[in-house]
């Protein structure tokens, strides 16, 4: 009776949204949609008894319901409003006094590592390990992990603020939410980070770590609005990746979602030297919408990446735009049927090879303009892939994305 009077209620609650919140999260990834449909599919907790149906307002109820990583049991969980990881749970806002260790401050650190007096030399030392025991710090709040078999689906257009959903568990299913980047608090200098060096930091807004059988559908993924700082004359960087793949995951699909305003937004294998990752890092990217990301849309060692039916597009607003596709390392994307509008900019920007040699374009349509090969690389020798239900024409996708990547409406 009980479970019935739960599953009634659950039902008119969600009457009012034009979605269809009952169907929507129990469905399951279709079958032969991308990489993610091999080796039995995704089905999250699409099958959870009620009593592992969770409506969560709050971090400690989402954390409540997510349980331990070892919690494998099939279970949903809706998120009913935003949630705002920077504040802590009497609504004060979470800043570097509240992670930062006895004997640590930035103007030190500033100090210390100033490349005029440290040189191009290795980070090490007292302040850098503080910068690290407080980093520690941060994580605790900002990193959470996905155990097994679960749903996590937002209502209407809930917002995740400053939240890394860290997975490497498999059967996973996270669509509707809105995810506002995390900043880190805690950049490192690295010398070494090209000619300049660099400022780098840690949290994405998904880090798919060695999971398996991902679908990440739907969702809009963005920095917040915060000023641009710089530091030895480079851009303070307080964001990693929006997405990023690595570690031997595998069977993963990303459709439908929107990739805004990011500079470093997709990694898939982390490095050249993780051979583990040969053979994995199979990844499809369909009906995703890319609008002024920097790089890395996606940027790939070792994986085998179908992307189709996308829509990029960069306007004068993003003046710092250096590539999309990144050919890495034993990369093999193959890209068809995706649109590419680049205000002042060519095909040729498009592409950018790393260490990598293999990339396959076909038919898209880059500046109102289809293009089928890119002069500077070979061709990868694999058969087109086959992992997809419907192929749009590619003058449809633009319209198609436009409307339908992001949040349901
Ligand atoms: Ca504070
Ligand atoms: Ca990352």
């Amino acid at each position: 009776m009980k479970k019935i009077l739960f599953l009634l209620i659950l039902m008119l609650s969600f009457v009012s949204f034009s979605v269809d919140y009952n169907n929507l999260i129990r469905e399951t990834l279709p079958q032969n949609d991308g990489y993610a449909s091999l080796n039995g599919g995704v089905s999250g907790g699409a099958n959870a008894d009620s009593k592992n149906i969770y409506r969560v307002k709050t971090k400690k109820e989402l954390l409540n319901a997510l349980g331990s990583i070892g919690n494998n049991v099939e279970k949903i969980i809706v998120i009913e409003n935003d949630i705002d990881f920077t504040i802590d749970s009497n609504g004060n806002k979470l800043d570097v006094s509240n992670y930062e260790v006895s004997g640590y401050n930035l103007k030190d650190y500033l100090k210390e590592y100033n490349p005029d007096s440290w040189g191009k030399n290795k980070i090490s030392g007292n302040l850098e390990e503080l910068r690290k025991k407080s980093s520690k710090n941060q994580e605790k709040d900002v990193v959470i992990d996905i155990p097994s078999n679960t749903t996590i689906v937002g209502l209407e257009n809930v917002k995740l603020i400053g939240v890394n959903f860290r997975i490497s568990t498999n059967n996973i299913i996270i669509r509707n939410i809105h995810f506002i980047t995390p900043l880190d608090l805690f950049p490192q200098w690295d010398p070494f980070d090209d000619k300049t060096g660099n400022w780098n930091s840690q949290y994405d807004s998904i880090t798919i770590k060695g999971g398996n059988n991902i679908w990440i559908d739907h969702c809009i993924f963005e920095d917040s609005k915060t000023e641009e700082i710089k530091y030895f004359g480079r851009k303070y960087e307080q964001h990693d990746g929006l997405v990023d793949i690595t570690d031997g995951a595998d069977n993963i699909t990303v459709s439908y979602n929107i990739f805004r305003n990011h500079n470093k937004t997709m990694l898939i294998g982390s490095s050249d030297n993780k051979k583990s990752d040969d053979g994995k890092l199979k990844v499809t990217l369909h009906h995703n919408y890319f609008y002024n990301i920097v790089q890395r849309g996606p940027r790939v060692r070792y994986g085998l990446i179908h992307i189709y039916n996308n829509y990029y597009k960069n306007d004068n607003r993003n003046p710092d735009y250096k590539y999309s596709l990144g050919v890495g390392y034993n990369s093999k994307i193959y890209a068809e049927n995706n649109v590419v509008d680049l205000e002042n900019k060519g095909y040729e920007s498009f592409v950018k090879v790393f260490n990598g040699k293999y990339i396959t374009l076909i038919n898209n349509l880059v500046n109102g303009k289809i293009e089928n090969v890119y002069k500077n690389y070979e061709s990868l020798d694999i058969q087109a892939p086959s992992l997809y239900n419907k192929m749009d024409n590619v003058n449809n996708v633009k319209d198609n994305v436009s409307n339908n990547a992001g949040i349901f409406k």
